[in-house]
């Protein structure tokens, strides 16, 4: 069975623990392979390794450093196939969506910081004829990088790609769940010709590799992305020792239809943001808001077309709905279909496991996407973040009242609005509390906005100069003219 190793100082270890845990396909319930079991001890022995390269990388010149990602990316795409199929086995997600999304961002992601770093500008501030103050940006030393598992490649890709071209070392943690991807990336780091110790990737459960990252005296910055609660984790432990992190959270986003909308662009791009990687995505719209008078048309065309997608295999490439990462992950989706029937809600459609899949995948985790209405704006499979191909859909009155239901939770990471009416379109952005807001669009990305949530959906923004700005530290120097 394959095992999945730690990669520290250029090279596949085993972990201290001498310890693996199983790695599950999804779609089938079958272990595909085992991963290191990590701990405090292979995070410091990750550290030692990144720490000792980060001199040598920091004074690499940009122009060389810009190379070497670019090979990255070249070596991403003469394995694209290899990494999507990898990607699908592990995570459950469909292969046509890793092929269209996760691989080619990876790709994206290196290309860009390495372009990104040839163009970075200091400014400089002339105080009367006193003084000239220039700022340099320099990297900070060791970068801890925690990854969840709904977009495995991708993710860790954004997070690693910018840390490095900004002349860091990093220490990457993915989710213990989706660890084979960040293998691979491993080697093809290391047949990039990247110098041993600037990429070292420990695996293992967050509750102690993870930890062990957040709280690690001598990695001064931590990028993390996955849920609320252990956002809060890691700021409890990354706090007393005065990190700068950045923490990109969970979501609960409106998506909000306005009578005047095109609904045949609407309704196919809502069922997308809905159901999407199984609902498995930050950015689903997982609160649907349509406004009165279209209320039943819209509906009726949703109803229809999320009946059409197809559940099944993740490997055959005309699947739309693949399994959910887990079984417990699952069981968690499915509490929150008993609990919406408990609030009074009532499930259009979905809420049940399918029947009649292929053979191959009959112990999967599957789960029929699921529309519920009836509920209020306060209820809690209205207010908590369920991650799963689960949507709610609520009428509203007014555009006030749109608004207010678009704010009601305690995330605030996108949100779409679908109009015609430009002028309401930029009224209800600017009064909508999220970092993103889609306009007739959904998930459309362009890496150098700024990429962040509000309120309880995280701290910082990553994306284009501001991912630069994060990986590295201001300093002012003040020359007496
Ligand atoms: P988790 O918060 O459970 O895990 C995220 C990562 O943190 C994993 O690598 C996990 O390891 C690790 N981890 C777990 N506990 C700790 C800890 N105490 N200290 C340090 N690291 C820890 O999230 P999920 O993996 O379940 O991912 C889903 C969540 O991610 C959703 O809430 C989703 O909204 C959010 N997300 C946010 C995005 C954004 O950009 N805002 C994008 C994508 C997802 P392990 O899995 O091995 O336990």
């Amino acid at each position: 069975m394959k095992r999945v190793l730690n990669f520290i100082d250029g090279q596949f270890e085993p972990p201290c623990s001498g310890r693996y845990l199983p790695d599950v396909n999804p779609a089938t319930g079958q272990v595909i392979a085992e991963l290191a079991e990590s701990g405090a001890e292979d995070v410091d022995a990750a550290v030692a390794a990144a720490s000792r390269a980060f001199d040598a990388w920091r004074r690499t010149p940009a122009e060389e450093r810009s190379r070497l990602l670019i090979r990255v990316a070249e070596r991403i795409e003469e394995n694209f196939e290899e990494l999507a199929q990898l990607e699908s086995e592990d995570s459950g997600k469909p292969i046509a969506l890793a092929r269209r999304i996760d691989v080619p961002r990876a790709v994206r992601n290196f290309r860009f910081f390495a372009t990104a770093i040839l163009h970075v500008e200091t400014p400089a501030h002339m105080t009367d004829d006193r003084a000239l103050n220039y700022t340099i940006r320099q990297p900070l030393g060791v970068a801890g990088l925690i990854s969840p598992w709904n977009l495995p490649l991708y993710l860790l890709t954004w997070k690693v790609a910018p840390a490095i071209a900004a002349g860091n070392c990093c220490v990457a943690k993915p989710s213990e769940l989706t660890p084979l991807t960040a293998d691979r990336l491993a080697a093809l780091i290391a047949e990039a010709g990247i110098p041993p110790g600037v990429v070292n990737i420990v695996h293992g459960p967050g509750a102690s590799a993870g930890r062990a990252l957040t709280s690690h005296p001598k990695v001064p910055l931590i990028s993390f992305t996955g849920g609320t609660k252990t956002g809060a984790d890691v700021m409890a432990h990354a706090g007393p020792l005065f990190k700068k992190v950045s923490l990109e959270l969970g979501g609960k986003n409106p998506n909000i239809v306005f009578a005047d909308a095109d609904l045949d662009q609407a309704v196919p791009t809502s069922i997308q943001s809905s159901f999407a990687n199984q609902g498995e995505i930050c950015l689903c719209g997982s609160r649907l808001f349509v406004e009165k008078p279209i209320y039943d048309e819209f509906l009726g065309r949703f109803l229809e077309g999320t009946k059409k997608l197809r559940i099944g295999d993740p490997l055959d490439a005309s699947t739309d709905v693949g399994a959910l990462v887990s079984d417990a992950h699952r069981g968690k989706v499915e509490g929150y279909v008993a609990l919406a029937r408990e609030e009074g809600g009532e499930i259009l459609i979905g809420g049940k496991r399918p029947r009649n899949l292929p053979e191959r995948i009959q112990n999967g985790y599957f789960l029929e996407p699921t529309v519920i209405a009836g509920l209020d704006c306060g209820r809690r499979v209205m207010q908590e973040e369920i991650f799963g191909p689960v949507v709610t859909v609520t009428p509203f009155g007014s555009t006030e009242e749109a608004i207010a239901y678009a704010n009601s939770t305690r995330y605030g990471l996108s949100a779409s609005v679908w109009t015609r009416d430009l002028q309401k379109a930029h009224r209800v952005a600017a009064a909508i509390d999220s970092g993103t807001v889609w306009v007739n669009t959904w998930l459309l990305r362009d890496l150098r906005v700024p990429f962040g949530g509000m309120k309880e959906s995280g701290v910082g923004r990553e994306g284009g100069f501001d991912s630069l700005d994060f990986f590295t530290e201001a300093k002012n120097v003040c020359v007496k003219l």
